[in-house]
């Protein structure tokens, strides 16, 4: 497990002073940016409710015989629950599960618990027979929901639940992302850190992540490539040799592509802009089109990653290639 990290330290506080006092919210809600480190603030979180004996600033022992079975995610009082391979919601099935994992009397620990990751996701039957669960939750039970967005989940959710929002100051996050390099001993020391942050929304891990994946690098060849027609320019292959494997970042990107065309279509401050290292393009290019069109570009990019996230049996590939396809048509 990583370490809590520093940003994360007064939301554990003040859960920890909860329990304390025999206060521990039946229902936490964690919400913010994807890399902030939600997962470990609940994983610790988890761990130190079923811990027989949580040592030094309430952080799990680590050696008692729950920390072994968390560890090993197999505590009988633990149950975790994600969207299932091959799928993009929470069903009904999976909260009904929830359920009966929290009627049952805790086998070792003094707490049931539950984690529910992409809380967002759960079906309109999933949220409402969990809400079932939170208008009147069984004595010990600490269930955490994990979002990105606050929003995404239904008020009547919300309302249920503690909320804890997650977020970094830049400089703090700009600090906490040099040491990091400094202690992995990389040779990235020619990177500006803040413009990788304003890249990745100033989420840490994320950020982080784009240095061990050499995602930035996958970024600007998709640039290059989006950007330099060529007589022979082929939507096909670009969707397969930089986007098929990462479309994820790469639709974000191509977001971020024309939010950045948009801002310099409208004569906005060079300092808002994100992609800087390729102004030049993206100025050249805001030229050629003009803004209605890029408007509706940025809807066809945001919708195609939405049905890429939230619907299953579309041909990835395919729907890829027709976006690449209009791109190249507009800006060509
Ligand atoms: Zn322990």
């Amino acid at each position: 497990m990583h370490e809590l990290y520093p940003w994360c330290q007064s939301h554990w506080q003040s859960i920890m002073t909860a329990k304390s006092i025999e206060r521990m919210p039946h229902a936490i809600l964690l919400y913010g940016p994807k890399g902030i480190g939600k997962y470990t603030f609940t994983d610790h979180l988890v761990n130190n409710l079923l811990c027989d004996s949580p040592g030094e600033n309430k952080l799990a022992c680590g050696v008692c015989s729950s920390c072994v079975l968390f560890k090993a995610n197999t505590h009988p009082d633990h149950l975790r629950v994600s969207i299932p391979d091959e799928k993009k919601v929470i069903s009904i099935e999976q909260t009904r599960e929830i359920y009966h994992h929290l009627m049952l009397k805790a086998k070792k620990s003094a707490f049931k618990t539950v984690t529910i990751l992409a809380a967002d996701k759960m079906t309109i039957s999933a949220a409402n027979s969990l809400l079932k669960i939170l208008e009147e939750p069984p004595r010990n039970t600490v269930i955490t929901l994990i979002s990105t967005s606050l929003f995404a989940l239904p008020v009547t959710i919300r309302s249920r639940c503690q909320k804890f929002q997650f977020s970094i100051h830049k400089r703090e996050a700009e600090k906490w992302l040099a040491q990091q390099l400094l202690s992995i001993n990389s040779k990235q020391e020619d990177i500006n850190l803040m413009y990788l942050l304003n890249l990745v929304g100033g989420a840490p891990l994320r950020a982080l992540s784009y240095l061990e994946q050499d995602l930035l690098s996958q970024r600007i060849k998709l640039a290059h490539n989006l950007f330099s027609f060529k007589e022979n320019i082929n939507p096909l292959k670009t969707v397969e040799d930089y986007i098929l494997k990462i479309w994820e970042e790469a639709l974000y990107w191509m977001i971020l592509f024309t939010m950045d065309m948009i801002r310099i279509k409208r004569n906005v401050s060079t300092e808002l802009l994100i992609n800087t290292d390729i102004e030049d393009y993206l100025r050249e290019f805001s030229r050629k089109v003009e803004l209605k069109p890029l408007f509706s570009l940025l809807e066809k990019i945001e919708y195609s990653l939405w049905l890429l996230t939230n619907r299953t049996q579309i041909n990835t590939q395919l729907l890829l290639e027709k976006l690449l396809i209009d791109w190249f048509l507009l800006l060509a």
